[in-house]
């Protein structure tokens, strides 16, 4: 059980939280998980500590476009008529907006990676903050627009942790009216996977690695640390 006095906030909030196994989540309906080996290739020099903010932002990109490849793979297209130099023919377009939410201030590079493969989406910024003694989501920034007309959002957030912020950002999409969303990260834990599956399991989930488990204090195992801090160097 964590370690709660009555009225006090708990400091270690995941202590004797019971936690799905991989092996439990690994195959729930419409979550995505990257077998790419450029991505795994890409995921361990995330990981590794010695990998300075330059190059981890740099890395984050990286991966936010392989993701964007996956995530879009199934779009809709509508036909378009248009000439080449030789003669006329029939092409194909994506019918309907695209959108894609950076979670902030961590999902920015994930977001700027898929601008790399989607140049025309819309970018709609969302502040969600975690506490970090209760890892509720607070939402501090929220720069949607009122006028919509996609055909999918992307909700984007390297860090699929406890799930607060994840459930928290769809609900927020969702009360927008988009008629498609998901969400993209690059690492779950099970723990937050779950939660996220169980509470939108109309949406789909794109992961490039599913890891083992939360510490006590909510970060993922193994993992690769802050997101935020490792791509921004605010250690
Ligand atoms: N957010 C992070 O940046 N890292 C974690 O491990 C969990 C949440």
């Amino acid at each position: 059980m964590s370690e709660t006095i009555e009225g006090e906030r708990p400091s270690f909030p995941m202590r004797g939280v019971p936690q799905p196994t991989r092996e439990e989540v690994l195959h729930l309906p419409r979550v995505h998980i990257s077998t790419h080996p450029v991505m795994q290739h890409k995921m361990t020099a995330l990981r590794d500590k010695n990998t300075p903010p330059p190059a981890f932002y740099r890395l984050v990109k990286e991966i936010g476009a392989l993701l964007a490849y996956e995530a879009t793979a199934n779009l809709r297209l509508e036909p378009e008529t248009i000439e080449t130099p030789l003669q006329p023919m029939t092409g194909q377009r994506l019918a309907g907006g695209i959108g894609i939410t950076p979670i902030l201030r961590a999902g920015l590079g994930l977001a700027e990676g898929f601008r790399e493969v989607i140049s025309e989406a819309q970018v709609w910024h969302l502040g969600l903050r975690r506490d970090e003694r209760t890892l509720q989501a607070l939402e501090y920034y929220n720069r949607l627009p009122h006028q919509i007309d996609l055909q999918v959002a992307y909700a984007v957030d390297p860090m699929l942790a406890t799930g607060g912020s994840a459930i928290d950002a769809i609900n927020v999409l969702k009360r927008r009216g988009i008629p498609r969303l998901s969400y993209v990260c690059i690492l779950a834990a099970p723990y937050g996977l779950l939660k996220l599956s169980q509470a939108h399991p109309d949406i789909d989930i794109y992961i490039a690695a599913l890891d083992e488990s939360l510490n006590d204090l909510g970060y993922i195992l193994p993992g690769l640390g802050d997101a935020g801090d490792r791509q921004f160097g605010t250690f």
